[in-house]
């Protein structure tokens, strides 16, 4: 369910390891076809106990965005992957893309020792922007059911709300409201916006990153536990960077985009970028590798969305050659970075499909703003500061896919998003923390911003530079 407050979104909510190309349009729907193969497919067969089986069949129907850019966003081979039983963390790109394949092949699906009928090329119903006639209850609706012969058996609609987070909708198919305040647990530190946040540090004088560790005690996750996790993202941020290095050649889809970071890469220690850009290429380049990665359907982390995904490692990167940070530090400053991607979930969007790219690339730049102003000694005002340039100046950004694949305008603009990143730490630094707009106020305008942009600008592919 929904969590109402910012201090229930923890780091390992915000930062998840998956596959890409997309939160919303991958892994999303990957795990809402897990949950329906668990909690619908298997508890039914189960219930059969050796009944006569043959006539169940499986479909999944794709509303709104995923209808629309789901094809370039490789949802149909995500949703294979999910129903065969695979999950985006512990699964490996080669076991995930091979299953819509296989399944074409094969025909069926095997839960529990029981065949069910299921064709990628038949069974993924492409829907449009209704669902019954009805408006949808998100962006991002799917709609699973299990037959037997001509009758539904199952039903179950799930909504991907951005970042890999999956919600399912009521009985009536609404999206059910967030989760009551009284029904949650007290937390000691408690804060629901940016402003509560910087008065519980100055309050308690822990360091921030401190008192989102003792709010997650309280919600189950151990410290230990917490930053163990967050070493796995850390070596994952690492090893997707490398790869990103070290591979060339053309990102799949049909758009013969090349990929770049690694020939970028090698001018850069040849000495050979402009002289002014001197070694600022470097996060672009980082970021640009992640994301070339991404596109290509390989292992990435959720920061806080797979589009989003290279701007966060790429500051991190950056800042652990500049400064030699330490590995407690870098996670510190992820703790802090999640904060800031919870005040956003909570309060605006962290999907492209809802509010577009300011709520993707927008939001990793806050994220990344405000953590790494935390992992460089930030105050909390400083990063506060940070994390509101860093929205400021992707207000009203567009998502515009060229043909729904994630990757012109995605890759440079996590690159350019990284560099305005580094750049916000920089002035809230160098700055005291006072300043004019709150973040929290600027969320309130993305929201708004989001609400009044045009659907074709939302993740559609279907306005700006999608139109060529
Ligand atoms: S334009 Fe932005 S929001 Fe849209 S798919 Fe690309 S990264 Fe995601």
């Amino acid at each position: 369910m929904n969590p109402t407050r910012a201090d229930h979104i923890g780091p390992l909510d915000m930062f998840k390891i998956g596959i890409g190309p997309s939160s919303s349009h991958t892994v999303g729907p990957m795990i809402a076809a897990l949950d329906f193969r668990i909690n619908c497919v298997a508890p039914h067969v189960k219930k059969l106990k050796g009944k006569k089986t043959e006539n169940l069949s499986v479909v999944a129907q794709l509303f709104g965005s995923l209808s629309a850019t789901g094809r370039g966003h490789a949802t149909d081979g995500a949703i294979c992957a999910g129903l065969i039983g695979l999950h985006p963390k512990s699964a490996g790109p080669d076991e995930i893309w091979a299953a819509m394949p296989e399944l074409e092949k094969s025909g069926v699906l095997n839960v529990e020792g029981v065949t069910i009928k299921f064709i990628p090329s038949k069974n993924i119903d492409w829907q449009g922007f209704l669902m019954d006639k009805e408006g949808l209850p998100h962006p991002n609706t799917i709609r699973f059911q299990l037959f037997s012969g001509d009758e539904i058996v199952e039903e179950k609609i799930i909504l991907s709300v951005g970042g890999g987070f999956i919600e399912s909708a009521d009985e009536k198919g609404q999206r059910r409201p967030p989760q009551k305040e009284s029904t949650l647990r007290k937390l000691p530190h408690p804060y629901n916006s940016a402003n509560e946040f910087v008065a519980q540090c100055v309050k308690t004088k822990l360091p921030p990153w401190q008192l989102i560790i003792e709010n997650q005690a309280a919600l189950g996750m151990s410290e230990e536990e917490l930053r163990k996790n967050l070493s796995e993202i850390l070596r994952t941020f690492d090893q997707c960077i490398e790869r990103g290095l070290s591979t060339d050649g053309i990102l799949p889809g049909g758009l013969n985009v090349k990929r770049r970071a690694k020939a970028l890469h090698q001018l850069l220690n040849e000495g050979k970028t402009p002289a002014w850009a001197g070694s600022d290429l470097r996060p672009s380049v980082y970021a640009m590798a992640v994301n070339e990665e991404n596109a290509a359907g390989g292992k990435v982390v959720t920061a806080p969305t797979n589009g989003s995904s290279g701007l966060i490692p790429a500051v991190w990167r950056t800042l652990q050659e500049a400064n030699n940070l330490s590995e407690t530090e870098l996670q510190n400053g992820l703790i802090v970075a999640s904060m800031i991607g919870a005040l956003v979930k909570t309060h605006a969007s962290i999907s492209g499909a809802e509010v577009g790219c300011q709520g993707e690339v927008g939001t990793s730049c806050a994220m990344a703003a405000g953590g790494a102003t935390a992992m460089l000694g930030g105050t909390p005002e400083q990063i506060e500061q940070a994390a509101e340039i860093g929205i400021e100046h992707h207000l009203g950004m567009t998502c515009d896919p060229i043909m729904g694949l994630v990757q012109v305008p995605c890759i440079e603009r996590n690159a350019m998003g990284a560099v305005k990143a580094l750049n916000a730490t920089a002035l809230s630094l160098a700055s005291d923390g006072n300043h004019l707009v709150s973040l929290d106020k600027a969320l309130e305008v993305m929201k708004q911003t989001g609400l009044d942009m045009n659907q074709k600008y939302k993740e559609t592919a279907t306005g700006g530079l999608a139109l060529g």
